[in-house]
C-alpha cells in the first residue's frame, strides 16, 4: 500500500471517490452499516487504495460502532481477511472493475452497491449528483447531458463528464488522454495524481 490510514479515507472519499463509492461511504457513515455486497465492493476498492489489512480493521470497526467486537470479529473480521487474501482460499481479490459492478450482483432496494448511473432512480440520480458534488463545482446545469448519456445507458460516459466536471477539465480529455473511465480504482488514482 501507500500509507493510506483509516482516519484519511472520509477526506479522500470527498475528493476523489467516484459516485459508487460515495455512495458506499455515505450509506456507512449515516447507518454505520452495508449489507454484504456493498461491503465487498467497498472492502476491495479500499484495499487497492492503499488501505491495509490493519487500517481496514480499524476502519471498519469504528464505521460499524453500534456492535460489539465478539460480534464484529465473528461476522466481519474473516469476511474482511479473506478479501485480502489471508483466509480461505487465500486469493488475492481484484477490485470490481464498472463492467463488473453494472452487470453483476444487480443491487435490491435497501442494498447500496452497484453503479449509481445504472441503479439509481432518475430523480434519486439527480438528486444524488447535486448534494455530492455541488461543492465540486456540479450544477443544475450540468443535469441534462448527464441524464441524457444515462438514459442511453452510457454509464460510462457519464460518469466520465462528471470527473471532468468536478476537476475543472475540458470534454473530451476524460480521465486523461480522452481515456474513459473504466474501474473506480482508475478513476480515483487520476483524481490523487491531479492534486498533486
Ligand atoms: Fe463507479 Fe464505474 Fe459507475 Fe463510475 S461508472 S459510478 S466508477 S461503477
Amino acid at each position: 500500500g501507500d500509507g493510506v490510514t483509516a482516519d484519511m479515507i472520509d477526506e479522500m472519499a470527498r475528493k476523489h471517490w467516484p459516485l459508487c463509492m460515495r455512495n458506499l461511504h455515505d450509506t456507512l457513515r449515516k447507518e454505520r452499516h452495508l449489507k454484504h455486497y456493498g461491503r465487498l465492493q467497498y472492502g476491495l476498492f479500499l484495499k487497492v487504495i492503499g488501505l491495509s489489512i490493519e487500517e481496514a480493521i480499524v476502519f471498519w470497526r469504528k464505521a460499524f460502532g453500534n456492535i460489539t467486537d465478539d460480534k464484529f470479529s465473528k461476522e466481519y473480521k474473516y469476511n474482511i481477511r479473506h478479501s485480502y487474501g489471508l483466509e480461505g482460499r487465500r486469493h488475492n481479490y481484484p477490485a470490481k472493475s464498472c463492467q463488473m459492478i453494472l452487470t453483476t450482483n444487480q443491487p435490491g432496494v435497501s442494498e447500496s452497491h452497484g453503479c449509481p448511473y445504472r441503479h439509481f432512480s432518475p430523480d434519486n440520480l439527480e438528486a444524488a449528483l447535486l448534494s455530492t458534488y455541488g461543492s465540486q463545482g456540479f450544477t443544475r446545469n450540468d443535469l441534462p447531458e448527464i441524464m441524457s448519456d444515462v438514459k442511453s445507458s452510457h454509464y460510462h460516459v457519464a460518469c466520465t463528464r462528471v470527473f471532468e466536471i468536478t476537476h475543472g477539465i475540458k470534454k473530451g480529455e476524460g480521465i486523461g488522454g480522452g481515456e474513459s473511465v473504466t474501474h473506480p480504482n482508475q478513476y480515483t488514482a487520476r483524481s490523487r495524481e491531479l492534486e498533486k
